[in-house]
């Protein structure tokens, strides 16, 4: 176990949000940006949590902090490491609160002891870091332990959990109960949804706040056709030939150009004139990569020139995640057993996350490039995968499961499908790339939605509420 990773954050101003967010919302923002710098002045803004890449967390917070900073209001990211033994654990505590058993092993009185002993380590390293007054988020399972050290110390701490089922049977409801102690510690819990909330827990302590996602941001900047095709060419998805040079934006606003090849499985380039849908994930069982390949396979007949791709971080680069390689390799094997007519239109591309930027442009480049997105989890607390596609007002496909089902309105603002049904899902896929206009119409509406509801601009005068709130009720 080794001290926890501290975050560098640029500062991002919210003036960029004026034309986006039109005048009276803009001013909501700016006022409650300067309410926060006079009530934090002197004191800190914590998160804490587990991963620095890879994954709908680390995500959201390279995301947003950087404007709670432009606001001027004292903000830090710490990243836990601890040993592979611990996020086995969690892993497992992840899936199983996903109603998943995971890799099958227990949560007992050992298990809990160990989770609290690494924690208990852990937290030595605020010790004269957090100080009386500061405010702590901790995301996750990963790090709910550690509430009860920071509350001890003064500090106000509040747990925000990312994932979980609408639906608790008795794994989740057994992981739930292994972390309660620790998550009842905090002053406050947030849910992304409400249906997620877990039923042991006081409502009056529990709040919703749904993720969100910058349009600022190497990932979801606009990038020009010209420039997604040479970025997939960079990275090696596509054949020479683009025009365009692969440049973006960074997060820090200087310019960034796309230089690292993908470590990719394809049979050739995905062509030009190819219909693609693709889906952007982790190397999960929950995100059903399998399924798609399997889809694909049996749903799709090579006439209908559709080619899949499977894009996310390369498996060995997300420290939390232990099974992403079992995963990424169990994809591969699925597909090389296929016959070569169908083998040949699956590519399977494992992202290089040295620079995160850079990964970003890329994950961006393959959503435009897209014609159709796909969200094929079997569970999802909710997917910022789906509201990044939105917003590049790609035709989404999702799940009909957890958040996918609030995030898109069927028919409206994209389609839901039932995870278990390929068949619905390949119908789907041939309705949207036989109908291109309903697919503009259908990612116009979704890039208006993401537009009102997720964009991160739009929490952080929610945040600055809750904590005005709360600090309210504890004077
Ligand atoms: N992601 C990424 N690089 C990759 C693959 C995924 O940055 O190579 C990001 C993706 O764009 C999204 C996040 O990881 O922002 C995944 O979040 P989501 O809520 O969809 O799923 P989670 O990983 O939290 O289960």
């Amino acid at each position: 176990m080794a001290r926890p990773k501290f975050v560098l954050l640029p500062s991002h101003q919210l003036e960029a949000f004026a034309p986006l967010l039109g005048e009276a919302e803009h001013a909501r923002v700016l006022a409650a940006a300067r309410d926060a710098r006079e009530r934090f002045e002197g004191r800190a803004i914590w998160h804490v949590s587990s991963t620095l890449r890879g994954g709908g967390v680390a995500e959201m917070l390279r995301s947003l902090l950087p404007y709670v900073r432009g606001a001027g209001v004292d903000t830090r990211w710490a990243v836990l490491r601890e040993d592979p033994e611990f996020f086995r654990l969690t892993k497992r505590l992840h899936n199983n609160l996903h109603e998943d058993p995971g890799d099958g092993g227990a949560l007992g009185a050992a298990e809990l002891a160990a989770y609290r002993e690494t924690l208990r380590r852990s937290a030595r390293h605020f010790e004269r870091l957090i100080h009386r007054g500061d405010v702590v988020f901790l995301h996750d399972p990963q790090t709910a332990g550690l509430a009860r050290y920071f509350i001890a110390g003064g500090a106000t701490v509040i747990w925000r959990c990312h994932i979980g089922t609408d639906d608790p049977g008795d794994t989740a409801l057994r992981a739930q109960r292994f972390l309660q102690p620790d998550v009842e510690a905090a002053d406050l819990c947030i849910f992304s949804r409400r249906s997620l909330a877990w039923a042991g827990l006081d409502p009056d302590r529990c709040r919703v706040m749904a993720p969100s996602i910058d349009p600022f941001s190497p990932k979801n900047q606009d990038l020009d056709p010209a420039c997604v095709a040479a970025i997939l060419v960079a990275v090696g998805l596509a054949a020479d030939g683009a025009e365009g040079a692969p440049g973006f934006s960074r997060a820090d606003g200087s310019p960034g150009r796309v230089e690292r090849r993908a470590e990719i499985i394809q049979d050739g380039p995905i062509p030009v004139g190819a219909r693609l849908v693709a889906q952007v994930s982790r190397w999960d069982r929950l995100k059903d990569p399998d399924g798609l390949v399997e889809c694909l396979a049996s749903e799709l007949a090579p006439a209908d020139n559709i080619h899949l791709l499977l894009a996310g971080p390369q498996a060995t680069a997300v420290t939390d995640d232990p099974e992403g390689g079992f995963v990424w390799s169990e994809v591969g094997a699925h597909r090389a057993v296929l016959p070569a007519p169908i083998r040949r239109r699956i590519h399977l591309a494992g992202l290089p996350m040295v620079d995160l930027d850079e990964n970003g442009a890329v994950v961006n480049a393959i959503q435009r490039r897209a014609d159709i997105v796909v969200q094929k989890s079997l569970a999802e607390g909710f997917g910022l995968t789906v509201v990044e596609a939105m917003w590049k007002r790609r035709p989404v496909i999702g799940s009909r499961v957890g958040g996918i089902a609030e995030q898109i309105v069927d028919g409206e603002s994209g389609l839901l499908v039932d995870p278990r049904d390929p068949r619905a899902l390949a119908r789907a896929i041939l309705a949207l790339t036989r109908d291109p206009r309903r697919a503009a119409e259908l990612g116009a509406a979704a890039h208006d939605r993401v537009r009102r509801r997720y964009l991160g601009v739009l929490r952080l005068a929610e945040y600055a509420d809750l904590l005005t709130a709360l600090e309210a009720t504890a004077a």
